[in-house]
């Protein structure tokens, strides 16, 4: 909090469940959630459209004299003979020589740790400095997202301004709110945020676990909509309206509302659910992040000045060797594992 503070992040931090209403209800008169404990406003918060954003992105790369080599896809890598080091990258168009690789592939962070040869099960050294051996780096995770079909207009707040995006955990029971039935009684969590792109109210909710760990026979492509497996059912969108009921007596009976479509997608992530920066084979740098979203994207700049030859302590607990050291990330509290 301190420190979000000498950075100009402004936040206001509420704790107690009564308090935490009454914030919220000055914001949105309708606000009814029940068991929330504690409010974090973070007043610089907000969100924005991701296809403007890469496309602002990639300009402010090409730029720099940067390259850009779109619809091309990396099949493999070639080695020294001398070293493990990687001295070309075969892609679908022909082999691309190269002294150093980064590797920043997002859900595929497994496609190319196994192209890269590296470890699929690792060991884990346990609080009690036993050694847990054959842990599976790997474990994908469904991201569950959907829309709901009203004017973004819909969730201003009482002041007739934009809200920020609300991300509300609970461990108070969530009822259908077609049929009353009990959706769960167990913690749960969902996101939701004003949307023009999507034109509604566009969230989310507690992913999760697919596949085995370790991710064998997962098929990560294709991705996001053309999936067959990897998409939101029915179960999200009544879970996701029933919450945002939940909380906002102005979604209520609003549930037929909701989008249907293929939606959501999956993420791949580490054993402590924490990305892993660091440097493989010599000459390989593995950006392997867990779906840790836009935020993370200062960490560009820390890895380039890495592959320049400067440590980043910032960077330094995300190193692969945590594991076998036993200095992993905490669990996460929420039912979101990357928060
Ligand atoms: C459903 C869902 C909703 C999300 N919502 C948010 C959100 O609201 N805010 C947020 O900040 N984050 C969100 N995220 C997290 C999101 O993953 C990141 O914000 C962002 O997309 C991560 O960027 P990235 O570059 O690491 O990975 P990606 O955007 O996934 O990019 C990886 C790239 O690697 C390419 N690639 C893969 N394999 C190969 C290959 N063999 N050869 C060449 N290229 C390859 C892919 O085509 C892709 O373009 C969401 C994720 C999901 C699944």
């Amino acid at each position: 909090m301190h420190n979000k503070k000498n950075i100009g992040y402004e936040s206001v931090f509420i704790q107690g469940e009564k308090d935490s209403e009454n914030y919220m209800k000055k914001m949105f008169g309708d606000w009814q959630a029940k068991g929330i404990t504690s409010v974090l406003h973070e007043k610089r918060g907000g969100y924005a459209n991701n296809t403007s954003a890469i496309y602002g992105l990639a300009d402010k790369a090409e730029a720099e004299g940067v390259r850009i080599l779109t619809g091309t896809t990396v099949k493999g890598f070639q080695y020294g003979s001398n070293s493990s080091a990687v001295t070309g990258v075969e892609t679908d168009k022909g082999l691309i020589k190269c002294d150093h690789v980064i590797v920043g592939a997002g859900p595929w962070a497994k496609t190319f740790w196994d192209m890269l040869e590296l470890p699929n099960e690792i060991t884990i050294k346990g609080s009690g400095g036993n050694l847990n051996t054959n842990i599976p780096m790997w474990h994908y995770w469904m991201l569950t997202e959907g829309v709901l079909r009203v004017d973004p207009d819909y969730l201003k707040t009482d002041s007739g301004d934009m809200p920020p995006v609300i991300h509300v955990d609970t461990d108070a029971p969530l009822y259908s709110d077609t049929d009353k039935s009990l959706i769960t009684d167990k913690l749960w969590g969902i996101y939701y945020k004003p949307d023009f792109h999507f034109n509604g109210i566009q969230g989310g909710s507690s992913p999760y676990k697919v596949g085995k760990p370790g991710g064998e026979g997962v098929n990560v492509d294709p991705y996001g909509p053309k999936s067959a497996d990897f998409v939101i059912s029915d179960e999200f969108g009544d879970m996701w309206t029933s919450a945002l009921a939940f909380c906002h007596k102005r979604f209520e009976g609003k549930s037929h509302l909701f989008k249907k479509g293929a939606t959501g997608g999956l993420g791949c992530f580490t054993p402590d659910s924490f990305p892993v920066f660091d440097q493989f084979r010599e000459n390989v740098y593995m950006i392997a992040d867990s779906n840790h979203g836009y935020k993370m994207i200062g960490v560009g700049k820390l890895v380039a000045d890495e592959v320049l030859g400067e440590k980043s302590s910032l960077l330094e607990p995300f190193r692969f060797s945590r594991y076998e050291q036993g200095n992993l990330h905490p669990t996460s509290n929420s039912p979101f594992p990357w928060s």
